[in-house]
């Protein structure tokens, strides 16, 4: 398995997973299906490739250009009911559309996905955990308001992890957004500061971790360095193996191997 970003943060994000020969999942579409293809191209991997899209939820920085890319392209969309009747219902082609259940595995590209559920405020969102046939196990985590125990067990021992480190709670209480939005983004649907991540993280046994992807960093309200820092101090995370995904350039494929073949 490995994966890549075609980008992270609060503009748009794109990540894509490919395991052998059956096609590349491209997980959200939060760019207009031309700015996707062009990041995509950068990571060579053309329309014709992608063997599905998997949506988390309706954000338009998750969902902007999936609905014309699927349409275009002829790609099937796996989501939740709740997603697609929030924004793909009358836009995404209906027969593409795979309607998935949140608490149900699914195969799809030589992948077993296991979606789960996230207190985040849209209608019906989800994350997912990928994993290959060889084993390899890929989380994917952004968009959540709170950590539950529910999300701790279901991203345990992953070989790699993309972890939402949004935002800094100093840098959000005197930062320019509205109290409103301050008050959103910090809440218990909104997302993750790099205290709460660094303590999930904290929380999952890491003995299998080769890479850590630090992803969905608020441009206004957190700088890079603050999100490694805090994973370094309170999670223990080994500096080598962290890695940011970058909103402008996302992150260069990056390969999986199963290194633990204990069963
Ligand atoms: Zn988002
Ligand atoms: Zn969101």
């Amino acid at each position: 398995m490995r994966f890549a970003s075609i980008g992270s943060g609060s503009e748009g994000n794109g990540t894509l997973i490919a395991a052998g020969s059956q096609g590349t999942l491209l997980v959200d579409c939060g760019f207009s299906a031309r700015a996707a293809l062009g990041r995509m191209a950068d990571l060579q991997v053309a329309a014709e490739d992608l063997a599905a899209i998997l949506v988390t939820h309706e954000h338009s920085d998750h969902v902007r250009g999936v609905a014309r890319l699927a349409n275009r392209c002829r790609i099937p969309v796996y989501t939740t009911w709740g997603t697609w009747a929030a924004k793909l219902s009358g836009v995404l082609d209906q027969t593409l559309l795979q309607l998935i259940n949140p608490h149900e595995a699914f195969e799809v590209a030589g992948l077993t996905v296991q979606p789960v559920p996230v207190p985040h405020d849209a209608r019906e969102p989800c994350q997912f955990v990928f994993q290959s046939r060889q084993g390899s196990r890929l989380g994917l985590l952004t968009d959540v308001g709170s950590v539950t125990p529910h999300m701790l067990a279901s991203y345990e021992q992953c070989d790699a992890l993309m972890l939402e480190c949004n935002h800094d709670l100093e840098m959000l209480a005197a930062g320019p957004y509205p109290p409103a939005l301050k008050r959103r983004v910090a809440g218990p649907l909104g997302h993750l500061n790099n205290r709460q991540s660094a303590q999930m993280l904290a929380q999952l046994d890491q003995a299998r971790l080769q890479h850590l992807v630090v992803t969905h960093i608020s441009q206004q309200n957190n700088h890079p360095e603050l999100a490694v820092a805090a994973l370094l101090e309170q999670a223990h995370c080994q500096e080598h193996k962290i890695r940011v995904a970058s909103q402008d350039s996302g992150l260069e494929w990056t390969p999986l191997h199963r290194t633990d073949m204990i069963s």
